[in-house]
């Protein structure tokens, strides 16, 4: 069965989005637009609002996340199942930590079009989803099983059609609430060894 794991939250420590934000962009913005997701904003229009408010060059935004974002351990057993990382951030900011961490994988994510006067956000995909309304991820693993990890808002649609899911913060939170069957995770170790890694 295909392996689908989100980036921010998941592959990493902490959202590298949320990160940057507080480095270089307008953190009061993100107080105000995160509680506004899924009542009057899409999660695109939030990420494209917030990214529109940072006008630092990309190399040193580049520099400090490679710097400072942290990678959950279990990273080098979880890649040996091959997985697609399937991100609402952006390429140009996961590609880099890979390369840091030595491993090679399939990313499905946004792109940023970096102007001086604030960070264009380039959707992969802006068609909404038939089943939640929003554009989101389900819509790109159509067709095939697949077993998917994740932590936020942006995992909730795609968990809900895998066949099997693992959970932790806000996603296993939101999971609780609906009665809906997952397996909690920690770091990349327990969903590696889960998955029949030794
Ligand atoms: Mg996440
Ligand atoms: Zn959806």
């Amino acid at each position: 069965m295909r392996l689908v794991v989100d980036w921010d939250g998941t592959i990493t420590v902490r959202d590298s989005l949320v990160q940057v934000i507080h480095e270089f962009g307008d953190p009061a913005l993100l107080a105000e637009l995160e509680p506004r997701v899924g009542v009057d904003l899409t999660l695109h229009e939030e990420i494209a609002l917030e990214f529109e408010a940072i006008t630092t060059p990309l190399e040193e935004v580049v520099a400090w996340v490679v710097e400072n974002v942290e990678i959950r351990p279990g990273l080098p057993e979880l890649a040996r199942l091959e997985p697609l990382v399937i991100s609402a951030g952006f390429h140009e900011l996961i590609e880099p930590v890979l390369a840091r961490e030595g491993v090679e994988l399939e990313v499905l994510a946004n792109r940023v079009d970096v102007r001086p006067g604030g960070w264009i956000v380039r959707f992969r995909d802006e068609t909404a989803c038939t089943t939640c309304g929003e554009p989101c991820k389900r819509g790109s693993l159509v067709g095939e099983p697949y077993a998917y990890v994740g932590d936020g808002y942006s995992d909730r649609c795609a968990a809900l059609a895998a066949d099997r899911v693992f959970a932790r913060d806000a996603l296993a939170h939101h999971l609780d609430g609906l009665g809906v069957a997952y397996e909690r995770f920690e770091d990349l170790h327990d969903v590696a060894v889960a998955l029949g890694v030794t």
